[in-house]
């Protein structure tokens, strides 16, 4: 993700921002109106106008969300376990406070339940109040919203009780720590039925594809099959943003189901069947380096 706080340069009306976690990539945006800023007990929030890409949720210095490219992060970390998966009825979300994803999971008519846990309520104050269109799912009646620690709510979750869970944390710094450790990923296989499949998003994988090699390395210590794929975030470093998809039984791409995917075409922009399938083919140096 792009970055900056504690370094973040407010000149002007430009921001820079510089990955905390990759201190020489560095990226700089045009802020055309300030709307939020606040360092809560979690982290700095600060919401923006940009010409480019909208409304801006950066946290930690981070982008985590515009407005202009959230669809190609929300839709692609969203549908693609949910449609792989034979019959997601209930879904976990850790994180995710701007509730783009929490949007996209309520679409699919076999979810039953989706219960998000956000750790900061702030972010999704501000982003209920800026960024409507993303956080336009909280009052569904499928949802249910918790404020507290994600790590903590898988640890005393009961066993087999959710078909998919959604990891969409903020990078592995501040209170995101805790959800890249093995002890996460071994609760989160604990929690899952048996064809559960947990989709982590995972980094830069043009800048940071060892970190998300080991990602892979903790996640197969715990699942039967550990795939990745990709999607296009051009706020996010390098632009193509990695997810894992660890899974107890479902195939990444087998077993997809062509007519339960045109029945929510209308209501998608991003994700398709074929998007689907080509997301999971790496550049050779990077399917080898990301194979266990
Ligand atoms: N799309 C985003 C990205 O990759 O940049 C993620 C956005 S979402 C806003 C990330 C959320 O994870 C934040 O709102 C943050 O508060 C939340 N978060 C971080 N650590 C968490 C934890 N331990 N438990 C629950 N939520 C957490």
């Amino acid at each position: 993700m792009l970055s900056s706080s504690p370094s973040k340069e407010k000149t002007m009306a430009k921001i820079v921002f510089r990955d905390p976690l990759n201190r020489n990539t560095v990226t700089e945006h045009t802020v055309s109106e300030w709307l939020f800023s606040q360092e809560t007990p979690y982290q700095q929030v600060d919401v923006f106008r940009t010409p480019e890409f909208g409304t801006v949720l950066a946290l930690g210095g981070v982008i985590n969300v515009s407005e202009r490219d959230e669809i190609g992060y929300h839709e692609m970390l969203a549908h693609v376990p949910l449609f792989a998966h034979p019959n997601p009825r209930r879904v976990l979300i850790i994180g995710g406070g701007d509730g783009g994803t929490l949007r996209e999971v309520v679409k699919h008519p076999q979810v039953e339940e989706a219960v998000m846990v956000e750790i900061d309520e702030v972010v999704v104050e501000q982003c209920k109040k800026h960024l409507p269109q993303v956080a336009s799912a909280f009052d569904h009646p499928k949802a249910e919203l918790i404020i507290g620690d994600g790590l903590a709510y898988v640890n005393d979750a009961p066993d087999a009780s959710f078909d998919v869970i959604l990891v969409d944390s903020t990078d592995p710094v501040d209170a995101g720590v805790v959800l890249f450790t093995p002890e996460f990923y071994a609760a989160c296989h604990r929690v899952l039925r048996a064809d559960g499949i947990l989709v982590p998003q995972s980094d830069s994988i043009v800048y940071q594809p060892a970190r998300v090699a080991g990602v892979g390395k903790m996640l197969r210590e715990q699942f039967e099959r550990v795939d990745f794929y990709t999607s296009i975030v051009p706020t996010y470093p390098g632009s193509l943003w990695a997810f894992a998809f660890a899974s107890k039984g479902p195939h990444p791409v087998e077993g997809l189901d062509s007519e339960r995917i045109s029945s929510l075409d209308a209501q998608l922009s991003y994700y398709h069947e074929d998007l689907h399938r080509a997301a999971f083919a790496l550049p050779k140096y990077l399917r080898d380096q990301l194979r266990g």
